[in-house]
């Protein structure tokens, strides 16, 4: 990606992977890098508020497991303080991140898990699940062999034990299906994302989908 050599560079961070998802025509937060945590208040200038601080480098895959993402920060200088605060904790880790993501936090809604994983056998299947902290404890995920069709598209969702939740369940808004369907064919249709991904995989988890859209929060690309 970015014109590096997959099999040997190492995963671009996460702000460049959603550059090329926005590019590609999925909704990913508003957001700007700091390379310090000095330059983290200027970075969430130009952004609107609640805030979503991270940090990115190496050793730092699952995020919230080394206490790298910081949610629900009121603006600027709060997010200026979560970032000297995030440093200090990663330091005492050994963790030396190579900057922080500041960016906007997208609305609540359902959490789901999209990526393109590799078959061994078949090559690049496309996956739908239940996504954020529902991944490992559920288990529910579809996979179709890439490129997926529309209808392919419509039937994953469909399939997934949680589907009531995304048809809207107690009083919750049902998911914008449209906007799920388009995701995974951008990611998993004809000319689709996966097409680009030389050797590596691709994991978007969580997209989170609301009555009106569904956001990539998070974004990782695997070099193959
Ligand atoms: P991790 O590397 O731990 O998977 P994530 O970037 O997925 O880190 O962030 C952890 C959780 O924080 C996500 O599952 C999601 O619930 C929430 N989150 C992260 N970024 C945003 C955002 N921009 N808007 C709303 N929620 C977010
Ligand atoms: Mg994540």
């Amino acid at each position: 990606m970015s014109g590096s050599d997959p099999l040997t560079a190492g995963p671009p961070p996460e702000h460049e992977v959603k550059a090329l998802l926005r590019e590609a025509g999925v909704a990913v937060p508003r957001g700007a890098t700091a390379a310090s945590a000095g330059g983290v208040a200027a970075a969430a200038g130009g952004l609107a508020p609640p805030l979503v601080l991270k940090a990115f480098g190496p050793g730092l895959v699952h995020k919230s497991d080394s206490g790298a993402v910081r949610l629900a920060l009121a603006g600027p200088a709060e997010a200026a303080e979560a970032a000297a605060e995030m440093l200090g904790g990663l330091l005492a880790q050994g963790i030396t991140p190579d900057g922080f993501l500041v960016e906007e936090q997208a609305e609540a809604g359902i959490e789901l898990i999209v990526g393109v994983v590799r078959d061994p056998g078949f090559g690049p299947v496309l996956l739908a699940g239940l996504g954020g902290v529902w991944t490992e404890a559920m288990r529910d995920t579809a996979v179709r062999l890439c490129p997926v069709s529309e209808a392919d598209a419509r039937r994953m969702l469909a399939s997934l034990r949680g589907s009531r939740l995304l048809r809207g369940y107690r009083g919750r808004p049902a998911a914008d299906m449209d906007a799920l369907v388009k995701l995974l064919l951008t990611v998993g249709g004809a000319g689709g994302l996966w097409e680009r991904l030389d050797l590596g995989e691709f994991e978007l988890n969580p997209v989170i989908a609301t009555g009106r859209g569904a956001v990539a929060v998070d974004a990782r690309y695997i070099p193959g």
